[in-house]
């Protein structure tokens, strides 16, 4: 394993926190970015004291200054790009606030655009680079309350397709992994919304509405989605570009 420098955005926090902790264990250098300086200094923190090597900085994926101050100061040159960052807002589109529903295409669909564009660069000079971003089942499939979220998420995908094709000419891959639910507190919060929104028990919104439509019926581990984004920056995965990874206990083959 040729260990890499691997940023990952929202890492302060749920799927970020939980894919650098294990990539960190394999042996990478994480460069942990958040817009929450105490939660990745925290989670940076941990992996250096369970004997790994990491950075943390502030990053918010909206801002072209932060962004561009981030790069700045990152000690190393990145490898890997896991684009993370993301939330959620669940409301039917006539209650939807507009500005909110913008604020998640500019998180999970530009910020995705504005970090790879600052990061490819380097990549292109240096001959190497494996971009990762985190989509969803909703990436693929709809449910009802979450336009913008699914409308990012889609537009990830076709961003990806683009991107691997105008990398084509140098080992620079591009891929999106698709889970279906993964608990940490982004779901958690849903849980409540979509109870409050579909006027139904919390437990009932785990069981009917998360965990139903997929055979396998269960939460997705942070050990997966690490896992899968392992395979994706080593060698035998250097011409899979422009792909979905969907990890959904077989909600779409239905
Ligand atoms: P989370 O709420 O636990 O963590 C998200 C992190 O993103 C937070 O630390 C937050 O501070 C950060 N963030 C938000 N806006 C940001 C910004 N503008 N710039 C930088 N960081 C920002 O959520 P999570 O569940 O770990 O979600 C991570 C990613 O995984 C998201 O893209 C989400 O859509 C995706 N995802 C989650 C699930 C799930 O079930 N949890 C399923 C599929 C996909």
């Amino acid at each position: 394993m040729t260990p890499r420098c691997i940023l990952i955005t929202g890492a302060g926090s749920g799927i970020g926190a939980g894919i650098a902790t294990e990539l960190a264990a394999a042996g990478h250098h994480l460069v942990l970015t958040d817009l929450n300086r105490a939660a990745v200094d925290a989670v940076a923190a941990q992996i250096i004291a369970a004997g790994g090597s990491a950075e943390a900085l502030v990053l918010d994926v909206t801002s072209d200054d932060s962004v561009a101050a981030a790069v700045a100061a990152v000690t190393r040159p990145v490898d890997v790009l896991v684009n993370n960052a993301g939330l959620q807002h669940v409301a039917p589109l006539e209650e939807f606030p507009i500005d909110k529903w913008d604020f998640l295409i500019q998180v999970m669909l530009v910020g995705v655009a504005r970090l790879t564009r600052a990061l490819l660069p380097g990549m292109r000079e240096r001959g190497f680079g494996r971009i990762v971003n985190i989509g969803s089942i909703h990436s693929l499939v709809a449910s009802p309350f979450k336009s913008a979220y699914v409308a990012a998420k889609h537009g990830l995908i076709g961003f990806s397709k683009v991107i691997a094709l105008e990398t084509a000419n140098t080992d620079i891959t591009i891929n999106t992994i698709c889970p279906t639910y993964v608990k940490t507190p982004l779901v958690d919060k849903q849980i409540a919304d979509q109870a409050r929104t579909r006027g139904i028990p919390e437990s009932q919104v785990v069981s009917d509405v998360m965990l139903k439509p997929m055979p396998k019926g269960v939460f997705i581990g942070f050990d997966e989605l690490a896992g899968i984004t392992a395979f994706l920056i080593s060698p035998p995965a250097r011409n899979i570009t422009g792909h979905t990874i969907t990890v959904d206990g077989g909600w779409t083959v239905q």
